[in-house]
């Protein structure tokens, strides 16, 4: 019997679940008609690099970390492999911004912690007191509960403000683009949690994780990027990250993607017999017997509330925060600074336009002919939505100042765009594991439908498509067991 699988949302979560889908009900002799709902133009999500002139640029993510290997697997999978590029070998380095000067992050420093002792001490990027309230770390005691913390408290608790202020809040900012008093630790970063509950001191856990990694004793992998920024983690490809939503698509069956098709709401089918659901896009309806919910949670409650109203309101309680990247393209010889690294991030005490700022041409090969600098800057976040309201011309003349201030650049880039990702970074904040369980199980009694995205098990692009294969997993398996 002919089934009908409908993925909503074509990002990468909802490509991978497509994909899957129709990879899995091959395999197993199941008889599926594809159909992939997207409202935008174009596949893809935020993932959207695009040419211009002589440049690429990404106007949503630059990278994929390896470490979790879901996305370089389906790279590798899909015949990409050897369309991956690594991070330039030179300048593998990233600065923090305090006043007017770039302050390299010293090595082996991994988000709030040193794993090496000697760069720490050196560093201009803590003040001497900041260094010795972060040593206290070395003595202070475990703390004695087991509830969810922000990273805020857990941050100033352990290594003090500075530590807070000058690192953690940019560098898991940059990450999250979130508010570090809200963001759940639990939820983001566990092995600092384990860190904690193992070692007591996250700075003696830090340096014997670098010693196992340096030793090669089991575990080392796992705990590599603990002992400090491996850039050999991140790749790209060499046309961009779009190349891996283009290719999946190439793949899906001909006519399973429809974009410009905004659903509007699925609902139940009580009556037997009948396909279980059916899938309201203005104007048309389509039945169902599997449905794989791919948009930001935010959209996803609406399209759900009539038929799941309790998972819906679960849903919108997941915060969302607004970004924008602007790419600018300069002249290599108007820009006095070495550029001698892949970029900087901005604490937001500094209270900049910027948040963080890639040099998106060192960093990759092959993003601006050698006598240019792509330049991509991020605006915006939990903390500054004013910022990400700003209108063009204001946000350029903000970054523009940044940068002349830091990079001393005052020339005119020759080229400027903007790109605003409206409500689309979830914000993992504190309680969010719980709520997250409590969404599965709400979506888990309804039979023949499954949730991907970022929202849930992780914000970046790998674990969105380990989302988005779980649930093509979870659907073929019922589909398969005949009760669809
Ligand atoms: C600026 C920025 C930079 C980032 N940088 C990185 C990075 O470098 N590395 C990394 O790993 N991660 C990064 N991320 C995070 C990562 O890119 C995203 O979390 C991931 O791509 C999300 O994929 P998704 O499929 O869950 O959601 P999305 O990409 O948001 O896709 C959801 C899709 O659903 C569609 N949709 C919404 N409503 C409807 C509807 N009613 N009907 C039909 N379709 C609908 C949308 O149009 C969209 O195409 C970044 C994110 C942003 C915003």
């Amino acid at each position: 019997m002919r089934r009908r699988a409908v993925v909503v949302g074509a990002g990468i979560a909802g490509l991978a679940a497509a994909y899957r889908l129709d990879r899995l009900a091959k395999q197993r002799g199941l008889d599926l008609e594809l159909v992939v709902l997207e409202s935008g133009a174009r596949a893809g999500g935020v993932i959207d690099s695009t040419r211009r002139d002589d440049c690429l640029l990404e106007l949503g993510p630059d990278s994929i970390i390896t470490e979790k290997p879901w996305a370089r697997a389906l790279c590798e999978e899909i015949g990409l492999g050897d369309r991956i590029i690594g991070t330039s070998p030179d300048c593998r380095q990233s600065f923090v911004a305090l006043g007017n000067t770039l302050h390299p992050i010293p090595e082996g420093f991994y988000m709030m912690a040193p794993s090496r002792l000697t760069p720490f001490v050196k560093t201009s990027l803590f003040s001497l007191a900041g260094k010795a309230r972060m040593a206290l770390d070395l003595v202070l005691p475990r703390r004695s509960t087991d509830t969810d913390e922000s990273l805020g408290d857990f941050v100033r608790r352990r290594l003090g403000r500075e530590a807070l202020e000058r690192a953690a809040q940019p560098m898991v900012g940059g990450v999250y683009t979130a508010d570090p008093d809200k963001l759940s630790l639990r939820a983001t970063m566990p092995r600092f949690l384990e860190m904690e509950r193992k070692h007591r001191s996250l700075i003696l856990a830090m340096v014997a994780a670098r010693r196992r990694a340096a030793g090669g004793a089991g575990g080392a992998a796992a705990e590599g990027s603990a002992a400090g920024p491996r850039y050999s983690l991140f790749i790209s490809l060499d046309k961009g990250l779009s190349v891996l939503p283009e290719r999946l698509c190439e793949l899906l069956p001909a006519g399973a993607l429809r974009t410009r098709t905004m659903v509007e709401r699925i609902e139940r089918n009580d009556t037997p017999g009948s396909a279980r659901w059916s899938v309201h896009t203005l104007g048309e309806r389509i039945d169902a017997d599997a449905v794989c919910l791919a948009t930001p949670a935010h959209a996803g409650a609406r399209i759900i509330e009539s038929a799941a109203p309790e998972l819906a309101r679960s849903l919108n309680g997941i915060d969302y925060a607004s970004s924008a990247t602007v790419n600018l393209v300069y002249r290599r010889k108007d820009i006095p600074h070495a550029l001698d690294g892949f970029g900087f991030v901005v604490p937001a005490v500094e209270k900049r336009t910027l948040l963080a700022c890639t040099f998106s041409s060192v960093k990759y090969a092959g993003r601006a002919p050698a006598d240019k600098v792509l330049i991509r800057a991020f605006v915006g976040g939990a903390l500054f939505p004013e910022a990400y309201e700003m209108p063009d011309e204001r946000m350029t003349t903000g970054i523009r100042k940044d940068l002349g201030d830091l990079l001393c650049v005052r020339a005119a880039p020759s080229d400027v765009v903007i790109s605003r990702w409206p409500r689309s970074m979830p914000q993992y904040n504190v309680g969010h594991l719980e709520r997250v369980a409590h969404i599965q199980d709400e979506a888990g009694r309804l039979p023949g439908f499954a949730l991907a995205g970022a929202a849930f098990g992780g914000v970046g692009i790998p674990d969105s498509v380990r989302s988005g294969e779980t649930a093509a997993e979870r659907l073929v398996t019922d589909l398969a067991r005949g009760s669809g």
